[in-house]
């Protein structure tokens, strides 16, 4: 049994597809997925997938390169804190995500998407659900930003989503309280990656968890030869992963559900969490 914790089932990519992706999914042994929005309307579809099957939860956020569009829509935070924190009162959702800071693409200035982050950190405090956390080129900005949120009102569950930092990074992320998820990109060949692949070891076992972040970063040995990432091939990463600690696939992949249903606050007594174990 497996936890998906990072996919994008809205995308357009899954369109008319989710209920098969989802049982694919399911007879692989991966049970339980955390689809995230994107933006306010990719939020609300999150949360309809997440009514509709009992295997999926959302997570509902602004992404950092989304913002410049949605922000005409409510004017101000706290009008974006209102209308998100409506969302969240939905029992389906269990994270807000995915929010961030992101230098690669060009899309918001560092300082709207600084502004937002630290808005929805204040959403997780007022919704009492974990972040989401999206990194991409940004170290700085994201640790300042969470830095001072920190300092102010102490630490916020959050997970580094993707990690794709050095051991420098993970130690200040780890400092921070947050949990690390390691997507389809640990196991890229290229050698930028090998800097990442040095922080596997590094994590603490119970603040671990795996994504795929699908339909993007299709982990090895598939990447480029499948026309889309899906949940069903986090199971990839987590053996990947396994074998990097020196688990048994076992082993590793009951660590991280665990730590996974712990960290969205989902009982492992609840009923489709027992009914997915019935199955495997
Ligand atoms: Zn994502």
């Amino acid at each position: 049994m497996l936890f998906d914790t990072h996919c994008h089932l809205d995308d357009e990519s899954f369109a008319g597809e989710v209920r098969d992706v989802v049982a694919q999914a399911r007879s692989a042994g991966v049970t339980q997925m955390l689809t995230q929005g994107t933006s306010i309307s990719s939020s609300l579809d999150c949360i309809a997938l997440a009514e509709e099957f009992p295997e999926v939860y959302a997570a509902v956020a602004i992404h950092p390169n989304c913002l410049m569009e949605e922000i005409p829509r409510f004017g101000d935070g706290a009008v974006f804190l209102e209308i998100f924190s409506q969302m969240a009162e939905n029992p389906r959702v269990r994270a807000v995500g995915e929010t961030g800071v992101d230098l690669y693409w060009h899309d918001t200035p560092i300082e709207i998407q600084k502004q937002y982050l630290a808005l929805h950190f204040e959403l997780a405090r007022r919704t009492k659900l974990p972040v989401v956390i999206h990194c991409r080129d940004a170290e700085e900005p994201l640790l300042e930003t969470a830095r001072a949120d920190f300092e102010k009102n102490g630490p916020v569950p959050g997970v580094i989503h993707s990690f794709s930092g050095d051991l420098t990074f993970l130690r200040a992320c780890l400092d921070l309280g947050f949990h690390i998820s390691y997507s389809g990109s640990v196991t890229f060949k290229n050698k930028c990656f090998d800097s990442v692949r040095e922080t596997v070891c590094e994590v603490p076992l119970d603040r671990l968890l795996v994504e795929t972040d699908s339909p993007y970063l299709t982990p090895m040995p598939f990447r480029g030869k499948i026309r889309r990432n899906t949940p069903e091939y986090v199971q990839h990463t987590a053996r990947f992963l396994a074998e990097m600690r020196g688990m048994s696939e076992e082993e590793f992949f009951a660590q991280t559900t665990h730590n996974a249903l712990k960290f969205l606050g989902i009982p492992e007594s609840s009923p489709n969490v027992q009914d997915a174990q019935n199955v495997i």
